[in-house]
């Protein structure tokens, strides 16, 4: 099915009712990786701070989960004590991790403080010591290892995300299908496209129209004269080696109509392959139920193994009805397959903020990841924006003042 908005279901979550909050509690690394949004400029959040966050958001943003972020979340020294309050307030914790602190018997502890799951951000562009010179295919062991390690303690789901660039862009199926051989263990992948903006290229101004110095912010490079990686190329790529996997829900962009800055789906296989997906009806069929008996709309699966719940949606959604067929005559062929479990998995693709001639980015429509600062809701990728110069900057191009 071709990439039209009119085929996917645009999803309906708000500023006021969002399955995501996101919680900053650091902004303290143990890596460097190319894409981050972040600088350290004050270090571990205090708890108090960080309880108040979290009833701000129970209060005004009505979420399924919170996303712990940082910085390196489990570097805070009190993350077992706010994984708690968070599950105290009825919200699901998931921690943003890069996972070199992740230990077995760490993994324990977590799981013991209420934990729901992992978002683990592995790619080729982090520094990781020892795995500076590896390809993005070859980061797949590194995958496997955390992916492991977390199915054996069980009960925490687990997705990865890797930051997209031109120079990874060709090995996105390397990591789809090995997420397709791990179906029982990886609950999710999400592939975020890097932007930056090159100081070459740009000069930027802040909320008094004041030039500001934006090589401070840690997403700004000297010069960058590739083309960016956009949402709907992802898609292509996944789609050229995997026929089944379709996007059903979308989020568009704040300035353009025709962007597509959030795509999900949820992908329906086994061990043996892939057998479909579900498509906008299901997708539409999934979010309002939630909502219906949760009061809340949804982003993360808690359990992977919800697959033959997802072929029930067949009267309703021809996607899935497709993939429902091709299990079946699956079983025909294969009749002792039907004792092997089959398991959703998630694909998520975001395209990053884009910048446009008009000097504003081209945000997501409905932001899911947006954080507090300052008594309001903002969105996370932008926060230093506001921490160094008050708020969000604008750009000119320096070629069009010269121009003139
Ligand atoms: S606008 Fe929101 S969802 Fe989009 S990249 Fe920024 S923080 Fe993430």
């Amino acid at each position: 099915m071709s990439l039209e908005k009119r085929n996917l279901y645009r999803l309906p979550w708000s500023l006021n009712d969002n399955p995501i909050a996101w919680l900053e509690v650091t902004d303290v690394c143990n890596l460097r990786c190319e894409g981050c949004y972040r600088s350290t400029l004050t270090g571990h959040k205090p708890l108090e701070q960080i309880k108040e966050e979290l009833r701000f958001f129970k209060r005004w943003r009505n979420p399924d989960n919170v996303s712990i972020a940082g910085g390196e979340p489990l570097l805070h020294p009190d993350i077992l004590e706010i994984i708690s309050f968070i599950a105290e307030l009825e919200m699901k914790p998931i921690v943003l991790t890069n996972a070199v602190k992740l230990t077995p018997e760490y993994l324990v502890e977590l799981k013991n403080a209420g934990l729901a799951g992992f978002t683990i951000h592995i790619d080729s562009h982090q520094s990781r010591p020892g795995w500076e010179d590896k390809t993005e295919a070859a980061h797949n062991e590194l995958r496997q290892f955390y992916a492991d390690m977390i199915h054996k303690v069980g009960g925490l789901y687990t997705i990865f995300n890797a930051t997209v660039y031109p120079s990874t862009f060709e090995a996105i199926p390397d990591m789809v299908q090995w997420g397709h051989q791990n179906f029982n263990k990886v609950q999710g992948l999400v592939f975020i496209t890097y932007r930056t903006a090159a100081t070459d290229t740009y000069d930027a101004i802040d909320v008094s129209s004041q030039r500001v110095d934006m090589s401070q912010l840690s997403y700004i490079s000297e010069s960058f004269n590739e083309e960016f990686v956009t949402g709907p190329e992802v898609y292509d790529k996944i789609k050229s080696i995997c026929s089944e996997y379709e996007a059903a829900g979308y989020l568009g962009g704040t300035q353009r109509h025709d962007s597509y800055k959030w795509l999900i789906s949820a992908v329906i296989g086994s061990k043996h392959g892939v057998y479909g997906s579900v498509g906008k009806k299901g997708m539409e069929i999934a979010q309002l139920l939630h909502h219906f008996f949760k009061g809340t709309y949804l982003a993360y699966l808690s359990s992977s193994r919800i697959g033959p719940l997802a072929f029930s949606l067949w009267p309703w959604d021809p996607v899935v009805r497709k993939a429902l067929g091709k299990r079946l005559k699956d079983l025909l062929f294969h009749p002792w397959r039907l004792f092997s479990p089959v398991n959703l998995q998630s694909i998520g693709i975001i395209q990053a903020p884009d910048l446009q001639e008009s000097g504003l980015a081209d945000m997501c429509d409905s932001c899911p990841d947006m954080t507090v600062y300052d008594g309001k809701l903002i969105n996370s990728c932008r926060m230093d924006e506001y921490r160094l110069f008050g708020g969000m900057v604008s750009v000119v191009d320096k070629h069009n003042i010269e121009g003139r």
